[in-house]
């Protein structure tokens, strides 16, 4: 595969901006601020927990589940204090069986150790009212800390959350903050990544997020939506269908 100079890397970077805006669920950034109802940020949270190795929809519809299983609509802290008190025998059977029959993930077992943590620390540091963690703040990088603190939500994850906060809900700055949204990347992600020539064949998770820093400065995260949903359409492990690939004139592993 040949190296991709810059401005075949700017086509890449134009070809995935280009199909971003084809996208259903493409989301543009809003400029008003959505607050968030208390049971809602609680949903949020545990959606973001999630959010790993599953289907999206799927980790977002268990968020729900949970809180709208073990917390009051209009107290923050139910929810926190109903996941302390559980204990882990009777969490662990919750999870695995209280989703209509199913369990809720497929890491349910480890759910079972890091959510009573991580209610713990939210009952702790915020009183039970996670929306302390971003509401009127701008330093996109001390929130993220604030996400990572807490069990079960690593660097992936926390980009993922700032992203959406300030893209979908306005916080965070809105759109000032969109040139500290770096991408979330992901096994999809990196391959399209790598295949069409933006990062070396072994380049890392840093590489990538550089590389999007520096051709998308103004809004990195922007490359996030089209290259994971590239990567679940098309560019398959094996046998990618490059000729229907919306980066088929630019990828550098057909060229
Ligand atoms: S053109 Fe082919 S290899 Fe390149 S990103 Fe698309 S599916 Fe993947």
């Amino acid at each position: 595969m040949k190296t991709p100079n810059i401005r075949t890397k700017q086509k890449i970077v134009k070809a995935l901006k280009d199909y971003a805006r084809t996208m259903e669920e493409w989301v543009h950034p809003i400029d008003k601020i959505k607050k968030f109802r208390p049971s809602a940020a609680n949903s949020f949270l545990l959606g973001v927990m999630f959010d790993r190795n599953i289907d999206a929809d799927k980790a977002w519809e268990a968020g729900k589940w949970i809180n709208d299983s073990l917390g009051e609509p209009d107290d923050p802290s139910a929810l926190w204090k109903a996941l302390v008190k559980m204990d882990r025998k009777r969490l662990l059977g919750f999870l695995r069986y209280g989703y209509g029959g199913k369990s809720f993930h497929r890491y349910y077992r480890t759910f079972a150790d890091q959510l009573p943590r991580a209610a713990e620390h939210i009952l702790k540091k915020y009183n039970g009212d996670v929306r302390q963690i971003w509401n009127s703040r701008r330093d996109v990088s001390g929130v993220r800390e604030a996400l990572e603190a807490i069990p079960g939500i690593g660097q992936a994850l926390s980009r993922m959350a700032v992203l959406i906060l300030a893209r979908n809900y306005g916080l965070l700055g809105g759109r000032a903050a969109l040139p500290q949204l770096d991408i979330k990347t992901d096994t999809l992600l990196m391959r399209v990544f790598r295949r069409s020539g933006l990062i070396p064949p072994r380049g890392t998770d840093q590489d990538a997020i550089e590389t999007a820093q520096k051709l998308a400065p103004r809004f990195p995260a922007v490359l996030d939506g089209p290259a994971w949903e590239i990567g679940r359409e098309w560019c398959y492990p094996r046998n990618p269908e490059c000729k229907d690939c919306p980066l088929t004139k630019v990828c550098q592993k057909i060229l």
